[in-house]
Protein backbone atom coordinates (compact mmCIF):
# COMPACT_ATOMS: atom_id res chain seq x y z
CA UNK A 1 0.00 0.00 0.00
CA UNK A 2 1.07 3.48 -0.75
CA UNK A 3 2.20 5.72 2.02
CA UNK A 4 -0.72 8.77 2.09
CA UNK A 5 -1.32 11.50 4.36
CA UNK A 6 -4.45 11.53 6.23
CA UNK A 7 -6.71 14.06 7.06
CA UNK A 8 -6.46 13.43 11.04
CA UNK A 9 -6.83 16.14 13.57
CA UNK A 10 -4.46 14.06 15.90
CA UNK A 11 -0.84 12.78 15.68
CA UNK A 12 -1.26 9.29 16.00
CA UNK A 13 0.83 6.29 17.69
CA UNK A 14 3.39 6.02 15.41
CA UNK A 15 5.24 3.01 16.68
CA UNK A 16 8.72 2.47 14.65
CA UNK A 17 11.18 1.52 16.58
CA UNK A 18 13.42 2.55 13.87
CA UNK A 19 12.29 5.66 10.94
CA UNK A 20 13.27 5.26 7.21
CA UNK A 21 16.24 7.71 6.62
CA UNK A 22 16.49 6.81 2.55
CA UNK A 23 19.68 7.35 1.82
CA UNK A 24 23.88 8.29 3.38
CA UNK A 25 23.30 11.89 3.16
CA UNK A 26 19.91 12.20 4.98
CA UNK A 27 21.12 9.25 7.42
CA UNK A 28 24.77 11.50 8.50
CA UNK A 29 22.53 14.60 8.83
CA UNK A 30 19.67 13.34 10.80
CA UNK A 31 22.55 11.84 13.52
CA UNK A 32 24.44 15.22 13.29
CA UNK A 33 21.21 16.98 13.96
CA UNK A 34 20.22 14.79 16.53
CA UNK A 35 23.53 15.06 18.29
CA UNK A 36 23.31 18.60 18.42
CA UNK A 37 19.82 17.63 20.32
CA UNK A 38 17.74 19.50 18.40
CA UNK A 39 13.79 19.18 19.54
CA UNK A 40 13.18 20.45 15.60
CA UNK A 41 10.18 17.46 13.89
CA UNK A 42 13.18 17.20 11.06
CA UNK A 43 13.79 13.13 10.56
CA UNK A 44 13.53 10.78 13.49
CA UNK A 45 15.80 8.08 13.85
CA UNK A 46 15.14 5.70 16.59
CA UNK A 47 12.68 6.28 19.19
CA UNK A 48 14.25 5.47 22.15
CA UNK A 49 16.13 9.33 20.83
CA UNK A 50 12.94 10.83 20.02
CA UNK A 51 9.38 9.71 19.05
CA UNK A 52 6.87 12.15 17.73
CA UNK A 53 3.77 10.73 19.43
CA UNK A 54 5.82 11.17 22.82
CA UNK A 55 6.71 15.09 21.70
CA UNK A 56 3.05 15.80 21.10
CA UNK A 57 2.14 14.76 24.85
CA UNK A 58 5.50 16.68 25.78
CA UNK A 59 3.22 19.59 24.12
CA UNK A 60 0.96 19.11 26.22
CA UNK A 61 2.98 19.24 29.21
CA UNK A 62 4.69 22.25 28.36
CA UNK A 63 1.48 24.09 27.82
CA UNK A 64 0.40 23.26 31.55
CA UNK A 65 3.62 23.66 33.17
CA UNK A 66 4.40 27.02 31.21
CA UNK A 67 7.87 26.15 30.29
CA UNK A 68 9.93 25.63 27.45
CA UNK A 69 10.51 21.62 27.52
CA UNK A 70 9.39 18.58 28.90
CA UNK A 71 10.55 15.18 28.32
CA UNK A 72 8.53 11.82 29.09
CA UNK A 73 9.56 8.82 31.18
CA UNK A 74 8.37 5.69 31.16
CA UNK A 75 8.05 6.03 35.08
CA UNK A 76 7.69 9.20 37.80
CA UNK A 77 10.83 7.11 38.94
CA UNK A 78 12.69 7.13 35.84
CA UNK A 79 12.24 11.15 35.62
CA UNK A 80 13.52 11.53 38.96
CA UNK A 81 17.07 9.25 37.90
CA UNK A 82 16.95 11.88 35.42
CA UNK A 83 16.60 14.83 36.79
CA UNK A 84 19.11 13.90 39.56
CA UNK A 85 21.59 11.87 37.48
CA UNK A 86 22.55 14.82 35.36
CA UNK A 87 24.16 15.99 38.47
CA UNK A 88 26.30 13.79 39.52
CA UNK A 89 29.73 14.44 38.15
CA UNK A 90 32.00 12.16 39.34
CA UNK A 91 34.09 12.44 42.66
CA UNK A 92 33.30 16.04 42.37
CA UNK A 93 30.16 16.59 42.96
CA UNK A 94 29.19 18.06 46.31
CA UNK A 95 26.39 16.74 48.58
CA UNK A 96 22.83 16.34 47.60
CA UNK A 97 20.10 17.61 50.51
CA UNK A 98 16.96 15.61 50.22
CA UNK A 99 14.11 17.26 52.33
CA UNK A 100 12.87 14.19 54.18
CA UNK A 101 9.25 14.33 53.86
CA UNK A 102 9.44 12.85 50.09
CA UNK A 103 8.10 9.95 48.43
CA UNK A 104 9.13 6.53 50.21
CA UNK A 105 10.70 5.64 46.23
CA UNK A 106 12.42 8.16 46.30
CA UNK A 107 14.00 7.80 49.60
CA UNK A 108 14.90 4.24 48.50
CA UNK A 109 16.54 5.26 45.63
CA UNK A 110 18.47 7.35 48.02
CA UNK A 111 18.94 4.55 50.37
CA UNK A 112 19.85 1.69 47.92
CA UNK A 113 21.45 3.03 45.07
CA UNK A 114 22.47 6.93 45.25
CA UNK A 115 24.97 6.41 49.35
CA UNK A 116 25.67 2.90 48.64
CA UNK A 117 26.09 2.21 44.47
CA UNK A 118 26.84 5.94 43.66
CA UNK A 119 29.08 6.69 46.50
CA UNK A 120 27.25 9.89 46.72
CA UNK A 121 27.29 12.16 49.68
CA UNK A 122 23.34 12.67 50.81
CA UNK A 123 22.20 14.95 53.32
CA UNK A 124 18.79 15.47 54.68
CA UNK A 125 16.46 18.12 56.22
CA UNK A 126 13.72 17.59 58.71
CA UNK A 127 10.65 20.36 59.42
CA UNK A 128 10.00 20.90 62.52
CA UNK A 129 6.32 20.67 64.31
CA UNK A 130 4.99 19.82 60.16
CA UNK A 131 6.45 23.21 58.69
CA UNK A 132 9.92 23.49 57.43
CA UNK A 133 12.06 26.43 59.39
CA UNK A 134 13.57 28.36 56.38
CA UNK A 135 16.38 30.26 58.18
CA UNK A 136 17.72 26.60 59.45
CA UNK A 137 17.07 25.56 55.95
CA UNK A 138 19.14 28.77 54.70
CA UNK A 139 21.87 28.09 57.43
CA UNK A 140 22.28 24.35 56.15
CA UNK A 141 22.57 25.45 52.59
CA UNK A 142 25.41 27.99 53.55
CA UNK A 143 27.23 25.53 55.61
CA UNK A 144 26.82 22.84 53.41
CA UNK A 145 26.85 24.28 49.93
CA UNK A 146 24.67 21.12 48.29
CA UNK A 147 25.15 20.79 44.71
CA UNK A 148 21.55 20.40 44.71
CA UNK A 149 17.92 20.26 47.01
CA UNK A 150 15.14 18.10 45.95
CA UNK A 151 11.60 18.92 47.53
CA UNK A 152 8.55 17.76 47.07
CA UNK A 153 6.08 21.00 46.74
CA UNK A 154 3.46 19.00 48.92
CA UNK A 155 4.74 16.65 50.86
CA UNK A 156 3.05 12.63 51.56
CA UNK A 157 1.24 11.43 53.74
CA UNK A 158 1.14 14.67 56.29
CA UNK A 159 0.54 17.43 52.85
CA UNK A 160 2.97 19.82 54.39
CA UNK A 161 3.34 22.32 51.56
CA UNK A 162 6.48 23.94 51.13
CA UNK A 163 7.14 27.84 50.66
CA UNK A 164 8.51 27.03 46.95
CA UNK A 165 8.73 30.86 46.42
CA UNK A 166 11.42 31.07 49.62
CA UNK A 167 13.13 28.23 49.39
CA UNK A 168 14.05 28.83 45.75
CA UNK A 169 15.28 32.20 46.60
CA UNK A 170 17.84 30.85 49.26
CA UNK A 171 18.75 27.87 46.59
CA UNK A 172 19.18 30.76 43.83
CA UNK A 173 21.62 33.02 46.47
CA UNK A 174 23.74 29.97 47.54
CA UNK A 175 24.21 28.97 43.65
CA UNK A 176 22.14 25.80 44.10
CA UNK A 177 20.31 23.98 41.98
CA UNK A 178 16.53 22.99 42.68
CA UNK A 179 14.57 20.21 41.87
CA UNK A 180 10.51 19.72 42.75
CA UNK A 181 8.73 16.75 42.38
CA UNK A 182 5.25 18.82 41.71
CA UNK A 183 3.13 15.39 41.65
CA UNK A 184 0.70 16.52 44.78
CA UNK A 185 0.57 20.06 43.17
CA UNK A 186 0.36 20.11 39.96
CA UNK A 187 0.63 23.58 37.99
CA UNK A 188 -2.60 23.91 38.58
CA UNK A 189 -2.43 24.90 42.22
CA UNK A 190 1.49 25.84 41.49
CA UNK A 191 4.19 26.50 38.64
CA UNK A 192 7.84 26.42 40.45
CA UNK A 193 9.80 26.92 37.19
CA UNK A 194 8.05 30.51 37.50
CA UNK A 195 9.77 30.91 40.46
CA UNK A 196 13.17 30.08 38.95
CA UNK A 197 13.61 26.12 39.96
CA UNK A 198 15.96 24.36 37.53
CA UNK A 199 13.57 21.02 37.36
CA UNK A 200 10.49 20.08 37.93
CA UNK A 201 9.63 16.44 37.88
CA UNK A 202 6.15 14.89 38.22
CA UNK A 203 4.60 11.00 37.72
CA UNK A 204 2.62 11.45 35.23
CA UNK A 205 0.70 7.90 37.05
CA UNK A 206 -0.92 10.41 38.94
CA UNK A 207 -3.05 13.12 38.20
CA UNK A 208 -1.86 14.12 34.59
CA UNK A 209 -3.07 10.27 33.36
CA UNK A 210 -5.96 10.55 36.05
CA UNK A 211 -7.58 7.23 35.14
CA UNK A 212 -4.75 4.58 36.85
CA UNK A 213 -4.17 3.17 33.71
CA UNK A 214 -0.46 4.73 32.99
CA UNK A 215 2.88 4.77 34.24
CA UNK A 216 4.78 7.99 33.30
CA UNK A 217 7.18 10.20 34.14
CA UNK A 218 8.24 13.60 33.47
CA UNK A 219 10.87 16.07 33.77
CA UNK A 220 10.55 19.90 32.65
CA UNK A 221 12.60 22.84 32.83
CA UNK A 222 13.48 26.34 30.85
CA UNK A 223 17.43 25.85 30.73
CA UNK A 224 18.45 24.46 27.36
CA UNK A 225 21.94 22.82 28.91
CA UNK A 226 20.07 20.63 31.55
CA UNK A 227 17.81 20.09 28.74
CA UNK A 228 20.48 18.48 26.70
CA UNK A 229 21.84 16.91 29.50
CA UNK A 230 18.27 15.34 30.51
CA UNK A 231 18.04 14.16 26.64
CA UNK A 232 21.36 12.37 26.52
CA UNK A 233 20.65 11.15 29.55
CA UNK A 234 17.20 9.99 29.30
CA UNK A 235 18.66 8.07 25.68
CA UNK A 236 21.45 6.45 26.90
CA UNK A 237 19.96 4.69 29.80
CA UNK A 238 16.49 4.02 27.87
CA UNK A 239 14.54 5.87 30.28
CA UNK A 240 11.84 7.09 27.10
CA UNK A 241 7.91 6.49 27.23
CA UNK A 242 6.69 4.12 24.93
CA UNK A 243 4.64 5.75 22.21
CA UNK A 244 1.29 4.10 23.01
CA UNK A 245 1.75 5.32 26.17
CA UNK A 246 2.42 8.72 25.34
CA UNK A 247 -0.53 8.96 22.67
CA UNK A 248 -3.50 7.75 25.60
CA UNK A 249 -1.68 10.43 28.23
CA UNK A 250 -1.97 13.38 25.30
CA UNK A 251 -5.40 12.09 25.47
CA UNK A 252 -6.11 11.93 28.93
CA UNK A 253 -4.41 15.52 29.40
CA UNK A 254 -7.19 17.23 27.61
CA UNK A 255 -9.51 16.65 30.18
CA UNK A 256 -6.30 17.38 33.44
CA UNK A 257 -7.21 21.00 34.59
CA UNK A 258 -11.23 19.34 34.74
CA UNK A 259 -10.95 16.70 36.79
CA UNK A 260 -8.06 18.09 39.14
CA UNK A 261 -9.94 21.32 39.62
CA UNK A 262 -13.00 19.23 40.74
CA UNK A 263 -10.62 16.74 42.75
CA UNK A 264 -9.34 19.90 44.81
CA UNK A 265 -13.22 20.79 45.45
CA UNK A 266 -14.07 17.55 46.60
CA UNK A 267 -11.21 17.32 48.72
CA UNK A 268 -11.69 20.65 50.39
CA UNK A 269 -15.81 19.75 51.41
CA UNK A 270 -14.75 15.92 52.64
CA UNK A 271 -11.94 17.16 54.82
CA UNK A 272 -14.62 19.93 56.42
CA UNK A 273 -16.79 17.54 56.84
CA UNK A 274 -14.06 15.08 57.92
CA UNK A 275 -12.90 17.69 60.76
CA UNK A 276 -16.26 17.68 62.32
CA UNK A 277 -16.64 14.18 63.04
CA UNK A 278 -16.00 13.23 66.83
CA UNK A 279 -14.33 9.76 66.17
CA UNK A 280 -11.57 11.21 64.18
CA UNK A 281 -8.95 12.93 66.07
CA UNK A 282 -6.90 15.07 63.46
CA UNK A 283 -7.16 15.86 59.78
CA UNK A 284 -4.91 17.02 57.96
CA UNK A 285 -5.69 18.83 54.61
CA UNK A 286 -3.75 22.26 54.03
CA UNK A 287 -7.11 24.01 53.09
CA UNK A 288 -8.57 23.62 56.45
CA UNK A 289 -6.97 26.68 58.80
CA UNK A 290 -5.31 23.93 61.18
CA UNK A 291 -3.10 22.43 58.90
CA UNK A 292 0.28 23.50 59.79
CA UNK A 293 1.07 24.82 56.13
CA UNK A 294 -2.67 26.42 55.56
CA UNK A 295 -1.02 30.12 55.22
CA UNK A 296 1.98 29.05 52.79
CA UNK A 297 -0.98 26.86 50.93
CA UNK A 298 -3.06 30.11 50.60
CA UNK A 299 -0.51 32.21 49.53
CA UNK A 300 1.08 29.81 47.32
CA UNK A 301 -1.76 28.29 45.69
CA UNK A 302 -4.22 31.61 44.40
CA UNK A 303 -7.02 30.25 45.89
CA UNK A 304 -7.38 27.84 43.11
CA UNK A 305 -7.80 25.15 45.45
CA UNK A 306 -5.91 22.61 47.78
CA UNK A 307 -5.55 19.58 46.04
CA UNK A 308 -6.75 16.66 46.08
CA UNK A 309 -5.17 14.56 48.98
CA UNK A 310 -6.53 14.43 52.73
CA UNK A 311 -4.80 12.04 55.10
CA UNK A 312 -7.43 11.49 58.83
CA UNK A 313 -6.61 9.69 61.90
CA UNK A 314 -9.11 7.82 63.83
CA UNK A 315 -9.42 8.17 67.55
CA UNK A 316 -9.50 5.89 70.23
CA UNK A 317 -8.47 4.99 73.82
CA UNK A 318 -5.39 2.79 72.89
CA UNK A 319 -4.09 1.58 69.66
CA UNK A 320 -6.30 -1.52 69.00
CA UNK A 321 -9.01 0.90 69.29
CA UNK A 322 -7.59 3.11 66.64
CA UNK A 323 -6.89 0.04 64.23
CA UNK A 324 -10.33 -1.09 64.64
CA UNK A 325 -11.95 1.62 63.52
CA UNK A 326 -9.47 1.85 60.75
CA UNK A 327 -10.03 -1.27 59.54
CA UNK A 328 -13.88 -1.46 60.01
CA UNK A 329 -13.92 1.86 57.93
CA UNK A 330 -12.09 0.08 54.78
CA UNK A 331 -14.14 -2.62 55.07
CA UNK A 332 -17.37 -0.31 54.93
CA UNK A 333 -16.35 2.01 52.11
CA UNK A 334 -14.86 -0.64 50.17
CA UNK A 335 -17.51 -1.19 47.69
CA UNK A 336 -16.93 2.73 46.34
CA UNK A 337 -14.05 3.61 47.85
CA UNK A 338 -11.11 0.72 47.22
CA UNK A 339 -7.67 0.63 48.81
CA UNK A 340 -5.72 0.90 45.94
CA UNK A 341 -2.13 2.04 46.65
CA UNK A 342 -1.78 5.04 43.82
CA UNK A 343 -3.64 8.27 44.08
CA UNK A 344 -5.19 10.38 41.28
CA UNK A 345 -7.56 7.79 40.21
CA UNK A 346 -11.10 9.41 38.86
CA UNK A 347 -12.21 7.61 41.89
CA UNK A 348 -11.98 8.67 45.59
CA UNK A 349 -9.12 5.20 46.59
CA UNK A 350 -7.24 4.93 49.90
CA UNK A 351 -4.87 3.55 51.91
CA UNK A 352 -3.89 2.47 55.06
CA UNK A 353 -0.80 5.08 56.17
CA UNK A 354 1.24 2.75 58.94
CA UNK A 355 0.54 -0.15 56.88
CA UNK A 356 2.55 1.42 54.48
CA UNK A 357 5.38 3.62 56.32
CA UNK A 358 5.17 1.94 59.00
CA UNK A 359 8.12 3.65 61.57
CA UNK A 360 7.86 6.80 60.54
CA UNK A 361 3.84 7.13 60.83
CA UNK A 362 2.98 4.54 63.35
CA UNK A 363 -0.36 5.84 63.92
CA UNK A 364 -2.89 2.88 63.71
CA UNK A 365 -5.47 4.81 62.81
CA UNK A 366 -4.21 6.77 59.90
CA UNK A 367 -5.85 6.79 56.52
CA UNK A 368 -4.65 8.65 53.96
CA UNK A 369 -7.62 9.58 50.71
CA UNK A 370 -7.02 10.66 47.32
CA UNK A 371 -10.37 11.95 46.81
CA UNK A 372 -11.57 11.53 43.02
CA UNK A 373 -13.69 13.55 40.58
CA UNK A 374 -17.09 11.39 41.51
CA UNK A 375 -20.02 13.65 42.12
CA UNK A 376 -19.38 15.08 45.88
CA UNK A 377 -22.89 14.14 47.71
CA UNK A 378 -22.34 10.12 47.00
CA UNK A 379 -19.20 10.70 47.94
CA UNK A 380 -19.91 11.92 51.44
CA UNK A 381 -23.13 9.49 51.82
CA UNK A 382 -20.17 6.61 51.37
CA UNK A 383 -18.24 7.73 54.51
CA UNK A 384 -21.14 9.12 56.67
CA UNK A 385 -23.05 5.45 56.43
CA UNK A 386 -19.33 4.36 57.35
CA UNK A 387 -19.17 6.45 60.32
CA UNK A 388 -22.40 6.12 61.22
CA UNK A 389 -21.64 2.74 61.72
CA UNK A 390 -17.79 3.00 63.85
CA UNK A 391 -19.81 5.73 65.85
N1 LIG B 1 6.74 11.15 43.21
C1 LIG B 1 5.67 11.02 44.00
C2 LIG B 1 5.24 12.18 44.83
C3 LIG B 1 4.95 9.82 44.04
O1 LIG B 1 3.88 9.71 44.84
C4 LIG B 1 5.39 8.73 43.23
C5 LIG B 1 4.69 7.44 43.26
O2 LIG B 1 3.81 7.20 44.04
C6 LIG B 1 6.53 8.91 42.44
C7 LIG B 1 7.17 10.12 42.45
C8 LIG B 1 7.03 7.79 41.56
O3 LIG B 1 6.24 7.71 40.43
P1 LIG B 1 6.00 6.35 39.57
O4 LIG B 1 5.29 5.40 40.44
O5 LIG B 1 5.22 6.84 38.39
O6 LIG B 1 7.37 5.86 39.19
Amino acid sequence: MKRKEVNSSRIPVYRDAGFELFDAQTTADAFRKEAEHSREPDKYIYSRYRNPTVESAEEEIMKLEGCKWALLTQSGMSAIDTALSIFQSGKETRPWLFFTEIYGGTISLIESVLKPRRGLDIQYFTPDNGNYDLDKFEKVISDLKPELVYIESVSNPMLIVASVDYITKIAKKHGTRLIIDNTFATPWLNKPLNEGADIVIHSATKYFSGHGNITAGVLCGNDKNIMQSAIEYRKFVGHMLSPDDAYRLQTQLQSFELRFSRQCSNAAKLAVYLDNIPAIKEVWYPGLKNHPTHRIAKKLFNNKGFGGMITFNFDGKDNNEKMKRRDKFIDLVSEKIKLIPTLGDPHTILMPVEAVWGTKYPEPGMIRLSVGFEEYSGLEETVSNALKKIG
